[in-house]
């Protein structure tokens, strides 16, 4: 039962409590109602009841938020780069204070196992804040370029400096919702840029917590201004707005293509990208069997398979291919279903009945084109979007769910009998986020490893993602990278200044002559 008091609507079993569940938008460090009467509600995905009715930025709600950042922009991009820091490592700690009930929120709005919610999630979100005010702490430093011009005797300054580009918007998928923040709004005021942030509206209330940290922070008004709306409406208002320098976009190929359209027609900003697809995984005959499952399970299984970079894709060499499913079913059949509240739970449900048909869909499509369900493929409970962990064999390459992103919980096994047979294969796809080989063979592993077209390649590994290792995509899997250094400069022009310093001789020679 909801009950609406003061702009906000709270379900009375919410498990959150401490901080107040917001649902109008954050512009200007405050919490303000929408413009023209434009709400959408958010649902639990364990049994699809409303959360909370959640306000809709409008055209003049983007309006003012772009304005509020651009005001604020002045002030912070002068800021001295140990203040930015300060408000960074505040909402860090801040995060760190409210733990539980951050992870709370997102394992309700998202449906993930509370535990990941607590163990990596929100850990992991608030690393990436302290990792950047590293960075805003005095290292954004630019350069000096050693010039000379043809005339040996000229005398010059040439250096390069690196400054904020200025407004950005920047756009949010729900599988990771904290994390997804971290990544895009830490390095861009770190920078010294201004933010509006559009979440997801899947999963819009952790975002909406966020603010409340962001203003016990800090941060001065207007630096961070988040936002709740759909994507065709508030985000392609965001894209579009003139006063927007920059636009950072995370989510699918087909999404990112409309968002760099309208970037484009709309002053042609600078627009970063971070897509998904079919990442593969070889796994080679000599790989230790246990290790190749246990990475190919993670890799595939993690958030219910709604990972970007999910190693959707299993190359399996034929002398270990039977081996290799029978442990790959014994190890599907260990998955807990059940409440994400439980401490046993270790996949809760996809995150909307929409994600849910598309992925049934897909299992459909995968038994209509001939390969083989060995495990899974129903829904899982009368409930909820829970679907059983489910793999398919004998996959082939043409297949649909070979080429196309599933995004739940389906893992595609495909047979290989050469290891280039098997780089081919694996590089064959339009897009190239994430890569991975497992084998004992140190030097095999990294050979393989120089060959995969793809932006982050797993060794014996899956999912390790750290604020220091930049992630992002080859070819259609996105443009630019996130997290590490490289995120930095997403946010950063660079500026050439060059000096004649000779006529500073000629006038101090002079002068010695004259004297
Ligand atoms: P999506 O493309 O449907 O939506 C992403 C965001 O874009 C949402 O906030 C949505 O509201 C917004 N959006 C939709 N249409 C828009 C438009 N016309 N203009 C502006 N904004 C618009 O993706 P999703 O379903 O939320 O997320 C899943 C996808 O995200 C998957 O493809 C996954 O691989 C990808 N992903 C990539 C990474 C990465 O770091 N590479 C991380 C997480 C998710």
């Amino acid at each position: 039962m909801a009950n609406e008091m003061n702009g906000t609507v709270a379900v009375e079993s919410l498990p959150v409590s401490g901080l107040p569940l917001e649902t109008r938008l954050f512009i200007d460090n405050e919490f303000v109602d929408e413009h023209d009467g434009t709400h959408f509600d958010t649902s639990d995905p364990t049994n699809a009841k409303v959360i909370a009715r959640v306000q809709e930025a409008g055209k003049d709600d983007v309006d003012r938020a772009v304005k509020a950042a651009s005001r604020a922009f002045e002030g912070w991009s002068q800021s001295s780069g140990a203040f930015r820091a300060q408000c960074l490592n505040r909402l860090a700690d801040l995060m760190d204070k409210h733990m539980d009930q951050l992870a709370e929120m997102e394992s309700l709005d998202n449906g993930k196992p509370l535990t990941k919610a607590k163990e990596i999630d929100v850990p992991f979100s608030l690393a990436v804040y302290r990792y950047y005010a590293g960075w805003a702490d005095g290292k954004l430093d630019g350069k000096q370029i050693p010039i000379s011009a043809g005339n040996a005797s000229a005398n010059w300054l040439c250096y390069q400096r690196r400054e904020p580009i200025g407004v950005c918007g920047q756009i949010i998928p729900w599988n990771f919702p904290l994390a997804m923040f971290s990544w895009k709004v830490a390095p861009a005021v770190a920078a010294g840029c201004t933010v509006v942030i559009k979440t997801s509206e899947k999963t819009p209330l952790t975002g909406l917590m966020m603010g409340h940290l962001c203003k016990e922070a800090g941060f001065p008004p207007g630096v961070i201004n988040i936002l709740s709306g759909h994507g065709p409406t508030t985000g392609e208002y965001i894209v579009r707005h003139p006063m927007v320098d920059k636009v950072a976009f995370t989510g699918s190929v087909d999404t990112a293509q409309k968002v760099l359209l309208a970037a484009a027609q709309s002053g042609m900003k600078k627009v970063t990208t971070e897509l998904g697809r079919k990442s593969p995984l070889i796994v080679c005959k000599d790989a230790d069997l246990d290790q190749a499952l246990t990475v190919a399970h993670e890799g595939l299984f993690f958030n219910a398979g709604q990972s970007c970079i999910a190693s959707s894709r299993v190359f399996v060499d034929e002398a270990i291919y039977d081996k290799f499913v029978e442990k790959a079913l014994k190890r599907a059949k260990e998955e807990k279903l059940c409440s994400p509240n439980s401490p046993e739970c270790t996949q809760g449900p996809v995150v909307d009945m929409k994600q849910f048909d598309r992925v049934m869909n897909y299992i459909s499509l995968g038994k209509q084109e001939g390969a083989t369900l060995l495990t899974g493929g129903t829904r899982h409970g009368t409930q909820g979007y829970w679907i059983e962990p489910t793999i398919f064999t004998d996959v082939k390459d043409d297949m649909r769910i070979a080429k196309e992103e599933i995004f739940g919980p389906v893992m595609t096994v495909l047979k290989f009998k050469t290891l280039e047979e098997a780089i081919v294969r694996a590089n064959a796809t339009s897009y190239g986020l994430g890569a991975g080989i497992c084998s004992r063979d140190i030097g095999r592993a990294l050979s393989v490893a120089h060959k995969l077209r793809a932006g982050t390649i797993y060794v014996n590994c899956w999912n390790v993602v750290k604020p220091n290792t930049p992630f992002g995509g080859y070819k259609q899997s996105g443009v630019g990278r996130e997290l590490g250094e490289d995120a930095l400069d997403n946010y950063l022009e660079k500026k050439t200044v060059i000096v004649d310093l000779s006529y500073e001789d000629e006038k101090d020679e002079k002068a010695a002559g004259d004297a």
